[in-house]
Parts: C-alpha cells; structure tokens; sequence
C-alpha cells in the first residue's frame, strides 16, 4: 500500500475525470479524457482504465498499490454487484453491464461503485461548499440535471434513487424530456435538451452564434464553455434558453426545497461550474417566488469544481474500506 492512496474516477456523459487522492484527500494526480460516444460498456471500461492509469501515473504510483479506487456512476448502480444499469447519457449501456469486475483485474485493485451524483455532493458536504453545514441539496446542472441530498450529516438515498432533481415537474404536459416524460426540469434546464431546443429554432431560421462557435472549436455538443461564450457575446438566442433554464431551475429547486427545507443547495455540473457564482445567484432568484417559507436556503457554486464528483468517488473508495468487514 502506497501510504493510504485511494483512486476516484467521474464518469459523466462527456468526460472521464480520474484522481489519485492521499490520506487528507489531497490531490496528487489527475487526469480527463474524453467520455466515448460510439461502442459500448467494454469501451467506456477501457477509457476509465486509461484515465485512472495516468492520473495514477502523475502520482507516481502504480494503480495496483492503490487501496481502492472509487467510481461514481450514471444511471442505476448497485454497489453490491458492482454492476451498473441503463446509464442513457452514455454509448450502447441500456443493459446491465459488471462495471466493478471488469476494472478490477486491469487496475489490480478494489472498485467501489456509486451514484456520480450522489459522490460529488457528499465531496461538497465534507470537502467543499456545504462544510459547515449537516443539509444540503446538491443540484448538478450539466448534460441532464442530476441531484444528491444529505440530511442531518448523511446521503440520503432512498430505496436507491433518490436525488432525481432533473425529472422533477416544473410544467404539467410540458416538453419532452431526455427520459421519455414531459414537463421535467431537465427539458428545459439539461444541456442536451437546450441543444437540441437550439437546433429547432435554427432550423426555423434563427440565428446564434452557439453553432459557428461550436465548428471554431471543433466539438460536436455545445458545451458548458460554448453556451458561455455565446452569453458573453449576448446572443438572443443562447440569452433566452438560458433564461428558461433559469426559470425552470427556479421552480423545481424551490419545490425540492419546500419539502426537504435544507440548510444549503450547491450548485454544481458543467454548466454551472462554467457560469459560477452569478448565476447561482440568478437561480436563487428564480427560486424566491416559489419558496413557501421567507427564509431562503444558502444557494452556492460547487467549491471543488470540475474534480468534485472524483474527490467524492475517492471518498466513497475510504468510507467503504470503513464499512467493510475485517
Ligand atoms: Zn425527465
């Protein structure tokens, strides 16, 4: 053992970022590829092994004197299995597919496995912007809207699924969202659902800048840094979704917060990372109208950023060292 090194892996709908993280959840080493968007399971597998490698190697460890390394997951993860199902946001995994087993031998170490979502706000709530606090909703508005809540200093997870924040109503019979329903906040918030709001009005000859930006920059997705730009050069276009975005960030954050009254939400994700403490305080804002009570929630940016949801899946890799049997 390499003096208590743990590993934590991220991986989202467009990028996989790794950690090496120490005793004191320092970071020693880290590295970012890009998520696969073709191929299946084994690919996105073979991607995270990669990217856990180089963060190892930037730590000067090899990844088999980790003690663990933790992973925090789309779609539904059972950790018991090791498994993880119907992750949609990425290639070909509608299936069930043994992610833990199938890191586990190219790594040489043990893979724990959680909710992405659910890891980046336990790493806010210990770590980062909610320290001082034993409530909190973590909001993380990126490719879809995800959701992690601790009460009274523990994750809550329900029966597995809790935290669904994306798929909360904020308009009855309203657009379709990415998860087949309608009216969910992820309709008009997620950034895959805004892309794909933009490329209709273009279609019906609207203008942005949004796409002429995207080609400059040689992506295929407006990302988080795309829309950014496009609002500092305020375009009407990018302005306007963004707003709805807002809007509807608004409404279903209030909503989640007339029934679980936290102490704190943070907001965390791609996009609001990108766009950081202002519009934080927009969606406070949007939420003020809806809140049943005067006093409004601390609403912040993620502290930990853009390594949050790895910091959190290197958390989860001690704390099941913890939990498990001598
Ligand atoms: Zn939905």
């Amino acid at each position: 053992m390499a003096g208590g090194l743990r590993g934590g892996i991220d991986l989202g709908g467009t990028k996989i970022q790794a950690v090496v993280v120490d005793a004191g959840n320092r970071v020693l080493g880290e590295a970012r590829h890009p998520t696969p968007t073709a191929g299946g399971p084994r690919d996105v597998a073979g991607e995270l092994v990669r990217a856990m490698e180089e963060a190892a190697s930037a730590a000067g460890v090899p990844t088999a004197e980790l003690e663990a390394v933790g992973v925090g997951a789309p779609g539904a993860t059972d950790a018991r299995a090791g498994t993880v199902t119907s992750a949609g946001n990425l290639p070909g995994w509608s299936g069930t597919f043994p992610l833990a087993q199938a890191l586990a031998e190219p790594l040489g170490t043990r893979i724990v496995l959680g909710n992405d979502v659910q890891v980046a706000t336990d790493a806010e709530a210990e770590l980062g912007a909610a320290r001082e606090f034993s409530s909190l909703l973590g909001v993380f508005w990126g490719t879809g809207v995800g959701g992690g809540v601790v009460l009274d200093g523990r994750p809550w997870v329900g029966r597995g699924a809790a935290g669904e924040i994306g798929h909360v109503v904020v308009k009855v019979g309203g657009a379709r969202c990415p998860c087949g329903r309608r009216g969910c906040m992820e309709a008009y918030a997620g950034r895959r659902a805004m892309e794909d709001r933009a490329r209709r009005r273009v279609e019906k000859g609207e203008r942005t800048v949004l796409f002429d930006l995207m080609e400059h920059k040689g992506r295929t997705r407006l990302t988080s840094g795309i829309w950014a730009r496009a609002l500092e050069r305020d375009d009407k276009l990018a302005t306007e979704l963004i707003d709805e975005a807002l809007a509807a960030l608004g409404a279903g954050v209030a909503s989640a917060c007339n029934v679980l009254d936290v102490e704190c939400v943070v907001i965390g994700g791609g996009l609001g990372v990108r766009l950081g403490e202002p519009y934080a305080q927009r969606i406070a804002e949007a939420m003020r109208p809806h809140l049943f009570f005067e006093e409004m929630p601390v609403v912040r940016t993620a502290q930990l950023g853009d390594l949050g949801g790895a910091v959190g899946a290197a958390l989860l890799a001690r704390d099941a060292r913890e939990l498990a049997p001598a």
